[in-house]
Formats: structure tokens, C-alpha cells, sequence
């Protein structure tokens, strides 16, 4: 058992969760997820790495409250026991010094840019964050890229402009590139359609590029091929062989349409989880 050793709402939704996991705190590394089951019967939730504390052995994930899994997470409390906290899931992302680096997070992406883009820096990249969010009241991680030393520059874009620049993270790519900006990677993670519009952008000005793919994931151990992705014409599981890969190779079409195959499953399990518990995840 994991207790939940601070829970901090950051928005209507999302939410901060260190949970007790000495084990995963003391070997995961950045671009890494956990798995976490609520209890015997639970779904297994995929989330990304987002902190650690060595001294406490605990981890921290930021969740987007989305469907019935997500809102039932969101019923537990501090000092609450989550069944399993299983990691470090995945392969790291790939350190080492490529010259300036553009890390990208869209929405609750952008928890898995900040230990990569401090794990960057540390490696002698010059680091760029831009990160985006619908609007002002979603955005999350703002104060500690700020406080911290992951990044040389950090830009903040909201679709509607109510905080930081208007526009999306790949308008403000575009700019960097269009001023003429030398980069040598792009690292992005969040909304698939985010991620292929960048993808097809770095594609155009010849730009490395590495994508994280949130797959559809049920064991995430390499079992049930849920999370199957067509990479460079070759088959790879995103639990195991990712969740980072070549943005270049990846089929985002596939991808797109595999993380909607259990629509109609999830939104009847929604559609029962609030009959069942009036007035939460409105
Ligand atoms: P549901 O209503 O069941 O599903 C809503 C949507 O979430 C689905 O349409 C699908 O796109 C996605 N989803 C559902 N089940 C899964 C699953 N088993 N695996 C992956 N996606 C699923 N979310 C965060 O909020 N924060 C994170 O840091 C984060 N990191 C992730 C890292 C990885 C490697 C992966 C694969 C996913 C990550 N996700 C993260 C997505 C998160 O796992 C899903 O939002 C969550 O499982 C949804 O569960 P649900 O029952 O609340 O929603
Ligand atoms: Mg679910």
C-alpha cells in the first residue's frame, strides 16, 4: 500500500499527488511514468513522472481529472492508500547534449517537460520550455520553471490569451524558428493533435523531434498490446519501447484513432460513476 502524502488541487482539473513509493522515487528517471491501481478492483492509471523526493521517497504526478478513473482518484485524501504505485514504467528519455533544445508541453504535458528539461540543462543544453494551456485558470507548473533552473527561456501561451501570449505552443515554435533561432531538438508532450502539428512543422525545417505517447495503456508492461503504435513502418508498444519516439516516424493518424477505440465503454463508465456519486467531477 502507497499512502498519499499531499494531495494540492491546482485547478478545477488538475491535481498534485506525492505518494510514498521508495522504491520508484529511488530509480525513476525523467520521461519515465508510474502506474498507479486505486485498489484490488481498480483500473491501472498511466501517469507521467513529475518529482521526486529522495529524503521522503516519494513521487509526484499531476492527473487531469477526465473520466471515471481520474474523478475517482480525486476522491481520495491525504493519508488515504492507494493499492499500487508501480515505476519507473518506460524507457527514459534520451540525455545528453545536443546544443539548444525546445521542450514543449502541452495542458497536463507539460508535468513531463520539467524533470526532462532539467535533466537537459543539466547535460549542457541551452533549454527553451513553451508551454500551453487553454486558458488562464489551467495553467500549472508555471512557478516552479520559473523558480527553477530547467530552462534558459520560458514562454507561456493560452488559446484565448488570458494568460502569457495568445496562441498555441507550435504558433510560438514557429516564431523561434521563423526569427531564425538554431535548434537542434524539439522534445513535446501533450494533445495528439498538438504533437503531429508540431511534428509536421519540424518536419519542414529538418528539426530532430521526440514525441511522448500517451497510448492507451492497460498493463503497461508489454502484454496487451493496447498501446501499439506504428513507428518508422514497424510495430512498438508504448509502455516498453517508449513512450518516446521520433516524431518523424510516428503514424499519428493510427495513434489518433487507437486512443479513441474505448469511447463508448469510457463514457458509460462516466455516465454511471456520476449517477453513483451525485454532485462529484461536474
Ligand atoms: P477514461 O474516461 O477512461 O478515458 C478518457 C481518455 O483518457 C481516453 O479517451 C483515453 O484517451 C485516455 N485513457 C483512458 N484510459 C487510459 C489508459 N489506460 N492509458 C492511457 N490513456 C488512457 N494523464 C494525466 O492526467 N497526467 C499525466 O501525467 C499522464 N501521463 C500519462 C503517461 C502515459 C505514458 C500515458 C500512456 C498516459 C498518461 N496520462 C496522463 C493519461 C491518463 O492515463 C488517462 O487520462 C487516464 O488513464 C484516464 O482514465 P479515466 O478512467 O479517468 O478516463
Ligand atoms: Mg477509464
Amino acid at each position: 500500500m502507497h499512502e498519499i502524502v499531499e494531495k494540492e488541487k491546482l485547478n478545477e482539473e488538475m491535481t498534485s499527488l506525492e505518494v510514498e513509493a521508495p522504491l520508484v522515487a529511488e530509480k525513476i528517471k525523467p520521461g519515465q511514468f508510474i502506474v498507479i491501481r486505486m485498489h484490488e478492483k481498480g483500473e491501472r492509471i498511466p501517469l507521467t513522472f513529475y518529482k521526486k523526493d529522495m529524503k521522503k521517497g516519494t513521487v509526484t504526478m499531476i492527473y487531469q481529472k477526465i473520466g471515471k478513473s481520474t474523478c475517482q482518484l480525486d476522491t481520495y485524501e491525504e493519508g488515504d492508500q492507494l493499492q499500487d504505485v508501480v515505476g519507473p514504467m518506460g524507457k527514459p528519455a534520451e540525455i545528453k547534449k545536443y546544443g539548444t533544445v525546445v521542450c514543449i508541453g502541452g495542458g497536463v504535458g507539460t508535468p513531463e517537460v520539467f524533470p526532462v528539461a532539467k535533466a537537459l540543462e543539466e547535460a549542457g543544453n541551452e533549454v527553451i520550455i513553451i508551454s500551453g494551456f487553454r486558458n488562464k485558470d489551467l495553467v500549472i507548473c508555471d512557478s516552479e520553471i520559473e523558480e527553477s533552473t530547467c530552462a534558459d527561456s520560458f514562454y507561456l501561451c493560452t488559446d484565448d490569451g488570458s494568460c502569457g501570449r495568445e496562441g498555441f505552443t507550435s504558433d510560438l515554435l514557429e516564431e523561434l524558428i521563423e526569427e531564425g533561432k538554431n535548434i537542434d531538438l524539439v522534445h513535446a508532450v501533450g494533445p495528439p493533435i498538438m504533437m503531429k502539428v508540431i511534428a509536421d512543422i519540424t518536419e519542414r525545417h529538418d528539426i530532430p523531434t521526440k514525441v511522448s505517447l500517451n497510448s492507451i495503456m492497460l498493463d503497461a508492461t508489454g502484454m496487451c498490446g493496447s498501446c501499439r503504435v506504428e513507428v518508422g513502418g514497424e510495430m512498438k508498444l508504448a509502455c516498453v519501447d517508449g513512450p518516446e519516439f521520433d516524431a518523424h516516424e510516428v503514424n499519428f493518424e493510427e495513434f489518433m484513432q487507437r486512443i479513441t477505440m474505448f469511447e463508448k465503454q469510457e463514457e458509460k463508465a462516466m455516465k454511471r460513476w456520476k449517477e453513483e456519486h451525485e454532485g462529484c467531477c461536474e
